[in-house]
């Protein structure tokens, strides 16, 4: 076994996570395409590697990561999950062109630490996100904006 598969073998084992062949490939996918797929995207992406698996053993996977805190859901459309193995409170940025979900560094006025709460609300997390287009899609030449 390479050291980055005992690498995921330990992330996972720290989490109180069995390490099966299957969460490994579908972490490693994750932690090496950090493009906040869906499970559609995730599912196409495992079946070439794994042809057998089943899009149930992904959600119960995505959902044990989650529970784990090894990953986290975002949904900026409302009708959709992406997948995102940063778990640091960071910003997202989202084409509406190419639909790529990135994350984006801003520092946000409303930090954990410092922040003017003026409703006495324990904040535990910010999740904001950037809508626009991309700088791929920018400089596309046959780009109408
Ligand atoms: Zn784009
Ligand atoms: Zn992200």
């Amino acid at each position: 076994m390479n050291t980055a598969v005992n690498n995921t073998k330990n992330i996972l084992l720290s989490k109180g996570i069995t390490p099966t062949f299957q969460r490994i490939v579908i972490y490693e996918f994750l932690d090496q395409n950090r493009i906040h797929p869906n499970v559609d995207t995730i599912f196409a992406m495992m079946t070439k590697q794994i042809p057998t698996i089943s899009r149930t053993t992904i959600y119960n996977t995505l959902n044990l990561f989650m529970e784990k805190n090894l990953v986290s859901g975002l949904s900026l459309n409302g009708n959709e999950m992406n997948f995102d193995i940063n778990t640091h409170p960071h910003h997202h940025f989202y084409c509406t062109i190419c639909k790529k979900i990135t994350d984006i560094e801003i520092t946000c006025p409303i930090g954990k630490n410092k922040l003017k709460n003026p409703s006495n609300h324990l904040i535990q997390e910010v999740h904001g996100y950037f809508k626009g287009i991309c700088k791929d899609c920018l400089s596309a030449p046959s780009l109408d904006k």
